[in-house]
C-alpha cells in the first residue's frame, strides 16, 4: 500500500493547520510547502508542530514552486527546519549542493527525499536516472514527470515497473498521468501527493476524498485487479464512481481507473503491460477501437461500435453494453416504440447503438447529423431516413417527433451552452431523450421542458450500461443496494 500525502499550500501556518485538521483522517502525511508561505511565516516553521509525519519542501520556480529568491536564504530556512525536530522528511532537489543540510538531516534523523522534476515529458532512462540521483541508499529518490500523451504514459510505466525497489516516489503529472497517482502501490511508489478540495498544488493533484472515496487509494495493493476507461476527454466520466463503489460493496480487490488517451495502439500495449482485466471505451474511440481488437461479439459487428473490452484467454474481446443501456430506460419511461416516429440527432458511436435498438423495437427513424456523409453511412446501415442537422430540416423533424433523441456530445462540457436543436420549437407533445448525464438537464432538454415535454436524461443509461460492464469485468451482478 502507498501512503497519501497532502501538500499544504497555504500562506500561513495557522491555515496549514486548519487544512490538516479537516483532512487528517484521510491522509498519512503532509508536505509543508514553505515557498507558498508568507515570508514572515517562513521564519516560523519551527513552530509548525503536528502529530503526523511532515515533509519539508521549499521549491524554486524552475522546479515547479514559487520561490525566486537567494539560494542562501532557502538553505538557511531548510537547515532551521531540519534542526527543529518538527519534520520527518526534507525534499532536496538533485542539483542542490548542500553538505551542511545533508549532515544536519543525518544528525537529526530527517530522511532526505532527493527529487527531480521534468515538466517537458518522460526521460527515456527515467528508471536509471531515478536510482542514480540518490547520494546514499538512505535517501528516497523522487521523480515527478509530465505525461503529455499515451506514448509518454507507456514509457513511464515501462520504466516504473522496471525498478523493483519500492524505496522511491514516482508520479506522472497532468491529466494523462492522473492514473499513475492512483496506481502508486502498483508501481511501488512510497506515496502519492494530493491537495485540499478544489485546489491542485501540481498538475493532476486531486483531493484526498476523491482518491479515497472514489478510488480506495489507501487500500490498493500491488496485486489488485485493474480495469480502465479510455476516452478523450475522460476525466469528467462518472464511471469510476459507479464501478469502484460496486467493487467496494462486494469487497473485490479491484480498481477502475481513467486513462486519457490519444493513441489506441500505445494504450493497448499499456493495457497488456498493466495486465488490465478490461476497459470501458468512451468518446471518441468507440468505432476506432474495433479493428484493433482480437475478436468482437455479433452485437458489436452489427452496431459497429464497442464500449466494452474484456481480456479473455489473452485476447481482447469487444462488447457493446450501450445498446441495452440506451433502450431499456426509454421503454420503461415512454412505452412501446412500435411504429413511433423518432428523430435521432448524431451519427457517432452512441447513435449507432440507439439506431440498432430503435429498429429492433419497430420505430421509424429520421437521423440528423452535422456531417452529412456520416448520416448517410448510418442511414444505409440501419435503413433510416437522414437529413442535415440544420434549420432546413424543421418540417422533417416535425413529422418524426413522437420521440426526439439527442446522442451527440453537444450539451456536455465544454459545449454545455449549446442546444444542437436550437432552431426547433417543441409543442409539448414530444418526448425528449438526451443521453448526456452531466449536466442533468442539457439546454436541449430545457427547451422541451419549458414547452411541457416529458424528458429523460442519460443517467439511467449510464447505470444500465455500467451494470452490464460490471458483470463482464468481474463476473458478479452489480450490488444494487
Ligand atoms: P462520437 O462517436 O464522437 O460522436 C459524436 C457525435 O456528436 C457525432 O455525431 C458528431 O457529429 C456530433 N458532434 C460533435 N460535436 C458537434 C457539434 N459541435 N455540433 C454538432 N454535432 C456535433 O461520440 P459518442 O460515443 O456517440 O458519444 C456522444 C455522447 O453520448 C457523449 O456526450 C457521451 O458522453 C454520451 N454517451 C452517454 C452514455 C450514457 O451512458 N449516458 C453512453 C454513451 C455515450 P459529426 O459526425 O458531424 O462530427
Amino acid at each position: 500500500m502507498s501512503k497519501l500525502c497532502l501538500t499544504l499550500t497555504e500562506k500561513t501556518l495557522k491555515d496549514c493547520n486548519n487544512i490538516l485538521k479537516t483532512n487528517i483522517h484521510e491522509i498519512d502525511l503532509i508536505e509543508l510547502r514553505v515557498d507558498f508561505l508568507n515570508s514572515n511565516e517562513q521564519k516560523n516553521i519551527k513552530y509548525f508542530n503536528t502529530n503526523i509525519p511532515v515533509i519539508l519542501t521549499f521549491r524554486k520556480v524552475v522546479d515547479g514552486g514559487l520561490y525566486e529568491g537567494e539560494e542562501k536564504y532557502r538553505k538557511e530556512i531548510l537547515l532551521e527546519g531540519i534542526k527543529c525536530g518538527n519534520f520527518d522528511f526534507v525534499d532536496l532537489e538533485e542539483d542542490l549542493i548542500a553538505p551542511k543540510l545533508e549532515s544536519a538531516a543525518k544528525e537529526h534523523n530527517v530522511k532526505i527525499i532527493r527529487s527531480f522534476h521534468d515538466f517537458n515529458g518522460v526521460p527515456q532512462n527515467l528508471g536509471k536516472k531515478l536510482l542514480k540521483i540518490r547520494r546514499n541508499l538512505d535517501e528516497i529518490p523522487k521523480a515527478a514527470v509530465m505525461i503529455n500523451n499515451t506514448k509518454d504514459l507507456l514509457v513511464f510505466y515501462k520504466e516504473a515497473l522496471s525498478i523493483k525497489d519500492d524505496n522511491k516516489i514516482l508520479l506522472g503529472m497532468g491529466t494523462f498521468g492522473f492514473n499513475t497517482r492512483i496506481l502508486a502501490a502498483k508501481i511501488g511508489s512510497y506515496l502519492t501527493f494530493c491537495s485540499k478540495e478544489g485546489v491542485s498544488a501540481a498538475p493532476g493533484h486531486v483531493s484526498p476524498s476523491i482518491l479515497n472515496g472514489i478510488y480506495r487509494f489507501r487500500e490498493i495493493k500491488k496485486d489488485w485487479l485493474l480495469i480502465g476507461i479510455i476516452g478523450n476527454p475522460v476525466m469528467h466520466t462518472m464511471s469510476p464512481g459507479l464501478h469502484n463503489d460496486g467493487y467496494s460493496k462486494l469487497g473485490l480487490d479491484a480498481v477502475y481507473i481513467p486513462f486519457e488517451t490519444d493513441d489506441l495502439q500505445s494504450f493497448l500495449e499499456l493495457a497488456n503491460l498493466l495486465e488490465l482485466k478490461g476497459f470501458s471505451v468512451t468518446v471518441p474511440f468507440k468505432n476506432d477501437i474495433i479493428p484493433l481488437l482480437d475478436n468482437v461479439t455479433n452485437g458489436v459487428k452489427e452496431i459497429g461500435a464497442c464500449n466494452t473490452v474484456i481480456k479473455i484467454d489473452k485476447m481482447w474481446v469487444g462488447e457493446n453494453t450501450d445498446s441495452l443501456g440506451f433502450i431499456n430506460p426509454l421503454l420503461e419511461k415512454y412505452g412501446t416504440l412500435k411504429e413511433k416516429k423518432v428523430t435521432v440527432i448524431g451519427a457517432g458511436g452512441a447513435a449507432k447503438s440507439a439506431l440498432y435498438e430503435l429498429k429492433k423495437e419497430g420505430a421509424k427513424v429520421l437521423l440528423l447529423n452535422r456531417t452529412m456523409s456520416k448520416a448517410e453511412e448510418l442511414s444505409k446501415q440501419f435503413n433510416t431516413l437522414f437529413a442535415k442537422l440544420d434549420i432546413n430540416s424543421i418540417n422533417k423533424i416535425k413529422e418524426f417527433s413522437d420521440v426526439v433523441i439527442q446522442t451527440t456530445n453537444v450539451g456536455m462540457h465544454p459545449l454545455e451552452n449549446i442546444n444542437p436543436l436550437d432552431f426547433f420549437n417543441f409543442t409539448g407533445k414530444e418526448f425528449l431523450y438526451d443521453i448526456i448525464y452531466t449536466p442533468k438537464e442539457t439546454l436541449f432538454l430545457k427547451s422541451g421542458v419549458v414547452n411541457g415535454c416529458k424528458t429523460l436524461n442519460g443517467w439511467q443509461m449510464l447505470l444500465e450500461q455500467g451494470y452490464r460492464q460490471f458483470k463482464l469485468f468481474t463476473g458478479y451482478e452489480y450490488p444494487m443496494e
